[in-house]
């Protein structure tokens, strides 16, 4: 799902790499693609229209940070946005205080209701629940066998009509269900209702009728992602003829576009509460806003990591070193050592080559560097004394078999560690000048 948006905007970012600073026409240009990229997706045009707006008033306010470039600032507010527009909070079932808690679901045929309502009870008897599903699908043949099959597949009894009954009153049965439902101890009573192939009056009616009659605690409305912007026009009608209070996306594996998850928060300004991704009874959970967004951006391990560098960097912390490394001849051994434990903090060192602002032309030196190599220099710097690390040149070969045995190493590893960082030295005094913004890189490393 999210293929094309995923690409678009993958894009857009990779375009901005590089950048020291975003100029106005940076924003614009990027703010435009975002834009384009949107209505690919099929992304209702009000909901485009708020984001990009949010976008570019973000990216103007941002200050110029120490910790990431511009754009992963950029990323950072995109995913932010993203998830706003999702719905911000992963919105929950509210159970009713006295059982049972009466839940409705309502949707157009074909949108994947009654499927829906068999994952619903699979996944309710997994948060502990004790579900009955109710056949109140009288309109179409099979609906009630269907649910019954599901029914038998996820657990869970299923209350419909005695067979012989005529057609049936579906408002009569949805209420005898939660009578029934309060006698057997069932905590949650799933309604599975009639829908048309279109919008239609007496549908509208009847599910109001059902509603009337039950009052549920919740009405989810079942919208087929696939259908992209007329599921837009279908949640209207929806909530102007039955009301509803959140939503459950389903056929999400089958929407490459994303149009529908995105544009119906906003345009319904109800909360997405399940997603369905796939046929399987499994293929279903809780909608998370924050896990979906990361998902279209289909960077989570980058996202993971923006915040990590920014929960670490300690700004100043990384002022001052940048201020040192800026000239490269005060840059002694102790800073070489502090710049290395900063780095580490950050966690895996694989996992944030070329993440780091500035780092990106050292990701192949630092590649090859492991935690283990880390620690063997941490302790051969340890034991050189305030002046040696302050000037190594000083370090002579009884200074080097001193420092070997104090640090466990041998001393072909502390002429390795000098060699580095005399080597970091004179790329920093090249690179002074021609620096980026943000936190340099390490050199040498
Ligand atoms: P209803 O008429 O609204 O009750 O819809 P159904 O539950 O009968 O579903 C219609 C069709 O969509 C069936 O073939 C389902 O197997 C299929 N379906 C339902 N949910 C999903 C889903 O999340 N992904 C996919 N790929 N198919 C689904």
């Amino acid at each position: 799902m999210f293929e094309t948006l995923s690409d678009r905007l993958s894009s857009v970012f990779t375009s901005l790499r590089g950048k020291g600073r975003l100029s106005e026409e940076d924003i614009n240009t990027t703010a435009r693609e975002i834009r384009l990229a949107l209505l690919e997706a099929d992304v209702a045009l009000p909901v485009v229209r708020t984001f990009i707006a949010r976008i570019k008033e973000r990216a103007r306010g941002t200050e110029v940070s120490k910790a990431l470039n511009p754009a992963q600032q950029v990323i950072k507010i995109v995913n932010e946005e993203l998830v706003e527009i999702l719905g911000g909070q992963t919105r929950d079932i509210r159970y009713a205080k006295t059982p049972p808690t009466v839940i409705m679901l309502a949707g157009l045929q074909g949108s994947g209701k009654t499927t829906l309502a068999g994952k619903l009870a699979r996944w309710l008897v997994a948060e502990r629940n004790t579900p009955l599903l109710v056949a109140a699908d009288l309109q179409r043949p099979n609906a009630v066998t269907q649910l019954q099959v599901l029914g038998e597949r996820a657990e869970v009894p299923v209350f419909s009509p005695e067979p012989g009954n005529g057609v049936g009153d579906p408002v009569a049965v949805a209420r005898e269900s939660v009578e029934y439902a309060r006698r057997q101890n069932h905590n949650v009573v799933i309604i599975d209702t009639a829908g048309r192939l279109g919008v239609d009056e007496e549908m509208m009616r009847q599910a109001a009728d059902i509603r009337d009659a039950v009052s549920p605690d919740e009405i989810l409305f079942v919208v087929d992602a696939m259908i992209g912007q007329d599921a837009v026009t279908t949640a209207e009608a929806f909530r102007d003829g039955v009301g509803y209070d959140a939503v459950a996306l389903t056929k999400l594996d089958g929407d490459a576009r994303g149009g529908a998850a995105l544009s119906v928060r906003h345009v319904t300004d109800r909360p997405i509460m399940f997603a369905s991704t796939g046929e399987k009874l499994d293929d279903f959970d809780l909608f998370h806003p924050d896990r979906m967004a990361s998902r279209i951006l289909d960077m989570g391990d980058m996202l993971t990591l923006i915040e990590q560098a920014q929960r670490t960097f300690d700004e100043s912390e990384a002022e001052d070193m940048a201020k040192k490394l800026a000239s490269g001849d005060d840059f002694t051994l102790e800073d070489f050592l502090e710049q290395m434990q900063m780095v580490r903090k950050l966690g895996p060192i694989g996992n944030l080559l070329g993440m780091m602002p500035g780092m990106g032309q050292m990701r192949d030196q630092i590649s090859n560097v492991d935690e283990k190599d880390l620690d063997r220099i941490t302790a051969i710097i340890r034991s050189m004394t305030p002046a040696e690390r302050a000037n190594p040149k000083m370090i002579n070969g009884s200074r080097r078999l001193r420092i070997a045995n104090g640090s466990g190493t041998q001393v072909s590893d502390v002429n390795g560690l000098i060699t580095r960082f005399f080597d970091a030295q004179k790329m920093l005094r090249q690179m002074k000048g021609g620096g980026g913004s943000g936190m340099p890189g390490m050199p040498g490393m």
